[in-house]
């Protein structure tokens, strides 16, 4: 399918005329979703971006984080805007579709209007119309592209391996691939990404020599314009995710040996340089501070669907900053002029993928059909029905995994429970039926065991204050990117500017404030820990399923959050 920017939009209105839902009522003004895609490209060399995409091939809902909390330097600044604040930042109109793309605001009535996003199918579309006016654009994906999905875990990743090259996908890096293994790595670059895919990554080394396990950057020549896309793999992969995966790997910032790759490759004659990075987007924010000759940093990991680049300005010069959300719900699209040796100027959008407005691309929705067709009837197996609205997304929890932890507490027999702070997982609108497949979606990893284990309750404080620190540690360097802990059973009171090891209080069960000595019953799931590995613990999926067996409606939820201190005004806080 080749087609020019007119025929394109005339391809919109036909599926208008069809009767799709494109059309905005009154009460929600502002851009219609198909003028998103209406406009001229710019200049002479052009990256499409997407990430995080966690295996979502369907269109799905995604709800936006109400609680993304910045402090100190990163206070009140992109990516930590919610609701109204990131529509002023950014000039959205509310109501808009863009505005339901880029907020959680009035999640429910305009889900329903504007109807679900993403779907590689749709995003397929999209990547076509967009390259064809763009001569030798390349598309290059952030990574998390492997997990998220039942059918990503089922078939060992295949399914997600032969759509990003069907999508088109030129360079990638990677985070939650590694939970696959590193052999698993190694197996789908040498056979299946072979002459279609480069695998990117300056901060993966062997753990014995120190030797580079992938390139790190490849070097691509756009209309005449040489282009270099240096690749930043997630920094903490053995630490966040079960270092057995990738035990021979060691991973790292290593801001150093970027600035090293960033001078190799302008001394090589690059005009331009993108980094495609999995740092999560306060750390790229810092290292665009400190590392100088990088034009763009096109980055994920925290999930941060962000309209606009962020111009941040270093000893060399200025490096654009971009994040592009997650479940294949956006798609970034970087328009450069390069001439005289390097970026004169450019336009960053991140377009929202509506995907009742951009029809489906016929052979990307055949390659997805066919991977399906042997997990139907399991991935539709109907397990209850929702009254509330089912999401994940924000700093403490969300009603997803505050079901999560109810289960687990049932199930397990548990006082206290714990649900890991992760970012994927879909949205479930009220009254929709949830299946096996939406279990799975918030579910699918390669290490789903459930623990029960007997926690002293100053272990347990431990524990929350690790978490907070990655999250809130005013040095972006430490920051992990997930999100707080969920915990089922217990309160507390947070503190997120207070010193490492003291940001946690007034920890209670029942009412009853919790002993440091005393021992307390605490479900969880996701251990990294090997010897987890063999404890024939039940997979968290399993136990889920007997907890909504005994169900079957699932009533509204009111996530528990603990007692913020210091919040109010922030920006990133919408109660
Ligand atoms: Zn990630």
């Amino acid at each position: 399918m080749q087609m020019n920017r007119r025929e394109f939009m005339g391809m919109l209105a036909a599926a208008s005329a069809a009767g799709m839902a494109i059309d905005t009522p009154s009460a929600l003004a502002g851009v219609k979703p198909e003028q998103l895609y209406d406009f001229k490209p710019f200049g002479n060399a052009s990256v499409l971006h997407m990430t995080d995409c966690h295996a979502q091939l369907l269109p799905i809902y995604f709800r936006e984080p109400n609680v993304n909390l910045g402090f100190f330097d990163a206070f009140g600044k992109a990516p930590h805007l919610v609701g109204e604040a990131l529509l002023k930042e950014f000039n959205i109109r509310p109501g808009s579709a863009q505005a339901h793309a880029f907020t959680y605001l009035n999640f429910e009535e305009a889900a329903r209007r504007y109807g679900k996003v993403g779907g590689f199918a749709h995003l397929a579309t999209l990547v076509k119309m967009l390259k064809a006016n763009r001569p030798g654009a390349l598309l290059l994906d952030g990574g998390d592209t492997w997990q998220g999905s039942a059918t990503s875990l089922w078939t060992n990743a295949q399914d997600m391996v032969e759509a990003s090259k069907l999508l088109g996908v030129d360079v990638m890096t990677m985070h939650w691939e590694c939970t696959f293994g590193s052999q698993r790595i190694l197996e789908v670059v040498e056979k299946d990404f072979k002459g279609h895919i480069d695998m990117v990554a300056q901060n993966i080394k062997t753990t014995d020599f120190g030797d580079p396990v992938f390139p790190s950057h490849v070097m691509k020549n756009i209309n005449g314009a040489k282009v270099a896309i240096i690749g930043q793999a997630f920094p903490y992969s053995p630490i966040a995710n079960p270092r057995y995966f990738v035990s021979d790997w060691s991973y790292g910032i290593q801001e150093e040996s970027m600035q090293e790759v960033v001078d190799q490759v302008r001394a090589d004659g690059a005009q331009a340089v993108v980094l495609l990075s999995h740092n999560g987007m306060d750390v790229d924010l810092k290292m665009a501070s400190r590392v100088t000759g990088i034009d763009f940093i096109m980055g994920g990991h925290t999930h941060d669907g962000v309209p606009n680049a962020i111009a941040v300005r270093n000893p060399g010069g200025v490096t654009h900053v971009t994040n592009a959300g997650s479940n294949s719900k956006f798609l970034g699209v970087l328009d450069m002029d390069v001439r005289g040796g390097k970026v004169q100027d450019f336009r960053y959008r991140l377009l929202p993928v509506f995907a009742d407005v951009l029809p489906a691309d016929p052979a990307m929705q055949t390659l997805i059909d066919n991977i399906r067709a042997p997990y139907l009837d399991k991935l539709a197996q109907p397990l209850a029905t929702t009254e509330g609205l089912l999401y994940r997304r924000g700093n403490f929890n969300g009603t997803w995994d505050q079901l999560i932890v109810d289960g687990l507490m049932q199930v397990r027999g548990a006082d206290i429970a714990f649900s890991p702070g992760f970012r994927w997982g879909t949205t479930l609108l009220p009254g929709q039926t949830l299946t096996r497949e939406h279990l799975m979606d918030q579910t699918a990893i390669t290490y789903p065991y459930t623990t029960l284990s007997d926690m002293k309750g100053s272990f347990i404080k431990t524990v929350l204050e690790d978490v907070a620190d990655n999250l809130f540690n005013p040095d972006p360097y430490y920051q992990q990117g997930g999100d707080m802990v969920r915990v089922g059973g217990m309160t507390y009171t947070c503190n997120p500017t207070a010193e490492m090891g003291s940001r946690i209080s007034e920890m209670r069960l029942n009412g009853k404030l919790i002993e440091a000595d005393k021992t307390y019953k605490v479900a969880g799931w996701a251990p990294v820990s090997e010897e987890t590995r063999n404890s024939g613990e039940p997979p968290i999926w399993e136990v889920m399923e007997t907890y909504l067996a005994d169900r079957k409606v699932i009533s509204s939820k009111t996530p528990y959050t603990p007692k913020l201190l210091g919040v109010k005004t922030n920006p990133g806080f919408s109660a």
